[in-house]
């Protein structure tokens, strides 16, 4: 093309004619649309009998698929997994899937995210309530289902402020008995040692106003607190029900579903009591299965919930589909 002619395209005074001879592929002028870049929220709203759910996404964790990460598999067999389920088998993207469940009478968020400390790609919760047209003050209570730093780091912001100012707190008493206790943390292995800063700097300030629940109390009406033991020594999974519908909220009973839904014998690096954890994933999965109960997972992929088949000797993850009716 001739500078002439580009001179003219650029400047859009080239004539119909002039286009036509010279430079015949050049498509009638459209407004530019550049490209995003980023992904839209991840917010997902359903219903269980009267209560609104939300769940909201506060990112990924891009974990290096290495050796040790399933310890008792080996790493091919991870890697084959992967592939089974059109995965990357080099990395591994591990969600991090809050719920807000609004009863009516109270709008609870079960688990925090990870504030923005855990990882590059996550730290949006505050973001993507915004999306789903939540203020954090209007949160007024806040449910842990158990103090890894993913649960738990999302309740102050970067700069130490709590980020849910109305909310009370409440959390699992063996939970709190275990990461509090000094004799337990100068015990603990030293990859866990930061966690136990992390629970310190997060409930320190505030341990006074924190309620601590224990197994099969309800802590919100409609919300029932049910014991998922072994992953962490007081990790809680939470029953919703309202009217004849009800929902588990698995919590972390297992990790990516790809490898610990279709093997739940495999262990995940984060258990602390993996025999007991794989004892009570069993457990809840078979009961899942039997009573066809809808599940929301905190690792599974966003929106992470729908159901758990049983499928050999594993069993599967079904997605609810997307669905625009409340
Ligand atoms: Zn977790």
């Amino acid at each position: 093309m001739s500078d002439l002619t580009r001179r003219a395209l650029l400047a859009g005074t080239v004539t119909a004619a002039a286009a036509a001879s010279s430079v015949p592929s050049i498509l009638p002028a459209r407004a530019a649309a550049p490209a995003a870049g980023r992904q839209v929220p991840g917010i997902y709203r359903y219903k269980v009998g009267e209560f609104e759910l939300t769940a909201i996404n506060d990112g990924v964790n891009l974990r290096p698929v290495e050796k040790g990460f399933v310890v008792n598999a080996e790493l091919e067999d991870v890697k084959e997994a992967l592939e089974d389920a059109y995965l990357p088998t080099d990395k591994l993207g591990i969600p991090f899937n809050q719920l807000i469940v609004n009863t009516g009478r109270r709008v609870v968020l079960i688990d925090t995210g990870t504030g923005g400390q855990q990882a590059p790609t996550a730290g949006l919760l505050i973001e993507n309530m915004a999306a789903a047209g939540i203020d954090p003050k209007a949160i007024d209570t806040v449910l842990i289902s158990h103090f890894h730093g993913d649960h738990i780091l999302g309740l102050r912001t970067k700069e130490g402020e709590l980020a849910f100012p109305n909310a009370e707190v409440q959390v699992p008493e063996a939970e709190w008995k275990y990461w509090m206790d000094d004799g337990e943390m100068s015990r603990a292995p030293e990859g866990r040692k930061g966690n136990f800063a992390a629970v310190r700097k997060t409930f320190g300030s505030i341990a006074k106003d924190v309620k601590h629940f224990d197994a099969d109390a309800e802590v919100v009406p409609g919300i029932t607190a049910v014991a998922a033991y072994g992953h962490t020594p007081g990790h809680m999974t939470f029953r919703i029900a309202s009217g004849d519908d009800q929902l588990l909220v698995l919590s972390d009973t297992a990790n990516h579903p790809a490898l610990f839904v279709r093997n739940p014998g495999w262990h995940a690096v984060f258990d602390i009591d993996a025999a007991m954890a794989e004892e009570t994933r069993r457990k809840i999965f078979d009961m899942a299965a039997a009573d066809r109960l809808r599940i929301q997972a905190y690792h599974f992929p966003f929106p992470g919930t729908g159901f758990i088949a049983k499928d050999g000797d594993g069993y599967e993850f079904v997605p609810a589909p997307w669905s625009v009716v409340l």
